[in-house]
């Protein structure tokens, strides 16, 4: 029920982890993380509290600086390490968290297996990452842009490719989506509270918007693909 991202110099690992933490508040059942390394992207993901989560990503090393997290409230599928986000297309190219529903997620996945897709999760999120991997060519903003024409319900997702490791593409439709804006870092969380600690400078994302984050800049568009210019920025007052 939370989704958090980041973009930047430092370790991704650690920085999703406390994010996460601090969006506990609106309850899950389980979690996970996946980081852009060096040879591919890794994905740590379980049932259960978050603790349970970063004690098996404290056993492992991690460096890179591209990643996205995730809690989840299950709705299509059960509380289970497999049915845990991040989710991924079938060659783990594409790689996706998401909060809310796919209400046309059966119909989406029947396609998907006659095309030779195979599936490992009971998740309506899971279809998600293998429509974008059927428009992916070279660019994940132009791939997502198409696949969420075909999706129903609500959705924030952060998505990632493993062929692009300095982008996280974000959208939003009826489930919040914040960016938290740092000096040559940037931020992706469900709420503002994730990453207060780090910056008090957020793009609140709008329904029907989709956002291009790499560390040094953020590109916000429509669905239709025109770039927003001049979207507000949220100041946030400690007082
Ligand atoms: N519908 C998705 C699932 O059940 C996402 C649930 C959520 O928002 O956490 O996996």
């Amino acid at each position: 029920c939370g989704i958090v991202g980041y973009i930047g110099e430092k370790k991704a690992a650690p920085i999703l982890l406390s994010g996460l933490k601090k969006l506990e508040y609106r309850g899950y059942d389980s979690a996970g993380i996946a980081i852009q390394e060096k040879e591919a992207v890794k994905i740590i993901k379980k049932e259960g509290k978050l603790d349970k989560l970063k004690a098996s990503a404290e056993s492992e090393v991690f460096y890179g600086g591209t990643g996205i997290g995730h809690t989840r409230w299950a709705t299509h599928g059960r509380p289970s390490d497999i049915n845990s986000h991040p989710h991924t297309d079938s060659f783990s190219e594409i790689v996706i968290v998401h909060n809310g529903i796919i209400e046309n997620f059966r119909e989406l996945k029947e396609e998907l297996i006659e095309q030779g897709h195979r599936f490992k999760s009971e998740t309506d999120t899971e279809v998600v990452a293998h429509l974008i991997s059927t428009y992916y060519d070279d660019d994940l903003k132009t791939a997502v842009s198409k696949a969420v024409k075909s999706l129903e319900g609500s959705f924030a997702l952060a998505v990632m490719s493993h062929n692009e490791k300095d982008r996280i593409i974000a959208v939003r439709k009826d489930s919040p989506l914040i960016i938290g804006l740092g000096e040559n870092e940037n931020f992706l969380a469900s709420d503002i509270p994730a990453y207060l600690e780090h910056t008090d400078n957020f793009y609140i994302l709008e329904d029907g918007e989709i956002a291009d984050i790499r560390k040094n800049e953020v590109d916000i568009y429509k669905f239709n693909g025109d770039l927003i210019a001049n979207k507000t920025k949220t100041k946030i007052n400690w007082d």
